[in-house]
């Protein structure tokens, strides 16, 4: 179906005059840079269970073994390209006033695709910090060390600083993730299973507090209910049309 009819006349109207627009990505954004979702039968590392590799249990316990997945996974993040999904958000910062781009992924695609400014609820691949003194680490991380390095102030394990199970959120970018989910006319929320909290309550704030939700996910979420259109396409070939179609209403009027 067209995106216009897809959308329907009253989001089309909020989507021409709409000051303040906020977006929810996840994995799925980036599933088609070729960077597996965490939830993919197919991946390399399907026989292990997300908490086993993403908890501080899970690196305790096998500290070399979490540490050799993030390094595979920074590998598969640098080979791969933004793609046309990264684009257009890119892009969509720069046609409305007030925009808020926050994301669960920690690969930084958004960044690289031109997005300039970023909310990283779950931290990312190039950071580092002591899992036992939580002091930031500034030795370089290069593919071939294969095991976490050491603390050079308490000897504690290296570990990067992407958010694991268990673990809370950084503070204020979840606040400001929040307060622009409040304030939000138009809510987008693209390519995640918002089955992960508080991430995953966002939308659901933007919608008690009156936004109009827009999901672009192939498979249907809880968030479905709630929102005023759900595309089910992929991404990178819904977003290119959704935001070129923003631009378009804009200049309209
Ligand atoms: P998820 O794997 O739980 O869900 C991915 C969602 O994306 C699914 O609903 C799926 O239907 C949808 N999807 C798949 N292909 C798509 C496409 N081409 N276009 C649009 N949607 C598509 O991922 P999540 O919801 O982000 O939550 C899991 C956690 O995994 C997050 O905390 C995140 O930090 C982490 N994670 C990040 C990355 C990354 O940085 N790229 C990769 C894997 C996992
Ligand atoms: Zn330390």
């Amino acid at each position: 179906m067209e995106m216009r009819a897809l959308l329907g006349q009253r989001l089309l109207e909020r989507l021409a005059t709409a000051e303040r627009f906020a977006v929810l990505t996840g994995a799925g954004v980036s599933a088609e840079s070729g960077i597996a979702t965490f939830r993919d039968p197919n991946g390399l590392w399907a026989q292990f269970r997300p908490e086993e590799l993403a908890s501080m249990e899970g690196f305790l316990a096998n500290p070399t073994r979490v540490w050799q997945w993030y390094q595979y996974r920074r590998h598969v993040i640098e080979s791969a390209q933004p793609n046309p999904a990264h684009i257009a958000l890119a892009k969509l910062e720069q046609i409305v006033p007030t925009f808020t781009l926050i994301t669960q992924n920690i690969d930084r695609l958004h960044q690289r695709a031109g997005s300039q400014r970023v909310l990283e609820l779950h931290g990312n691949l190039e950071d580092h910090h002591c899992a036992q003194c939580g002091r930031p680490y500034q030795g370089e991380i290069s593919a071939e060390i294969a095991q976490p390095p050491r603390c050079p102030s308490c000897g504690g394990l290296i570990r990067p600083s992407v958010v694991w199970f268990g673990e809370l959120l950084p503070a204020g970018v979840l606040a400001e993730a929040e307060h622009a989910a409040r304030t939000a006319e138009i809510f987008l929320v693209i390519g995640t299973s918002a089955e992960v909290y508080p991430a995953a309550g966002l939308p659901l704030i933007a919608w008690h507090h009156g936004a109009m939700l827009i999901e672009v996910n192939p498979t249907p979420t809880h968030l479905s209910s709630y929102a005023h259109a759900a595309i089910r396409q992929k991404a990178g070939v819904a977003m290119p049309h959704l935001v070129a179609l923003i631009e378009q209403l804009r200049s309209n009027c």
